[in-house]
């Protein structure tokens, strides 16, 4: 059972390939200063709890499209590491056909990303910043959960299933922090980049 802040269908090349249709879990480990998502860490009493039955259910709708197309459901949040075993067992009813990605900041412990690393078919991971100062003013906290996981990716080879997002983040990084995150990853075996600007409203 988890508690879920919003089911959005019908994605386009968002988050994954495909139709996808995002689905977005209560709560999150980190504070970031410019949240994308504030109600995942707002009032839990106005959202529902799904099983992973009563989500297959809802999402069913689109089985066609998503076979039709390469797509499938999207995990986000939120964190949904904080909910690996929803997502196992999501993974294990729903049809093989459907591709199962994950969208997390890996700050979460090892053995939550463990459960569910290969099972899903792609993770697109938000890591803000490898430089510690930086995430940490950022985020509130330590990166050493987020670097722990990314060196388990990296030893377990599965680098080639992660597209790592690298936000320019106006007031705490710059072009060259970026730059050298990417660095750091590419020694890794990263290979997958998306470099974008956060827009601050
Ligand atoms: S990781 Fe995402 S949901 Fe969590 S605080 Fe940061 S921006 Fe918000």
């Amino acid at each position: 059972m988890a508690r879920l802040i919003a089911i959005s269908r019908h994605r386009i090349a968002t988050d994954g390939k495909g139709v996808t249709t995002l689905v977005a879990f209560h709560g999150c480990p980190l504070d970031c200063r410019y949240c994308l998502n504030e109600q995942c860490k707002g009032d839990a009493h106005k959202f529902s709890d799904y099983t992973p039955e009563r989500l297959l259910d809802e999402v069913w709708i689109d089985d066609l499209y998503f076979q039709a197309t390469g797509g499938g459901v999207t995990f986000g949040g939120g964190e949904p590491l904080l909910h690996p075993d929803f997502i196992v067992k999501f993974r294990r009813i729903c049809p093989p056909e459907w591709k199962i990605n994950i969208e997390s900041s890996l700050a979460v412990p090892t053995h939550s990303l463990q459960k569910v690393a290969a099972l899903v078919d792609g993770m697109i991971i938000d890591v803000k910043d490898l430089n510690n100062d930086i995430y940490h003013a950022y985020t509130g906290r330590d990166s050493h959960l987020l670097m722990n996981n990314l060196q388990w990716i990296a030893e377990a080879g599965l680098q080639d299933k992660c597209l790592v997002r690298l936000p320019l983040i106006k007031g705490y990084n710059t072009k060259s922090n970026v730059s050298r995150s990417r660095i750091q990853l590419a020694v890794m075996g990263f290979r997958h980049f998306d470099e974008f600007k956060y827009i601050i409203k």
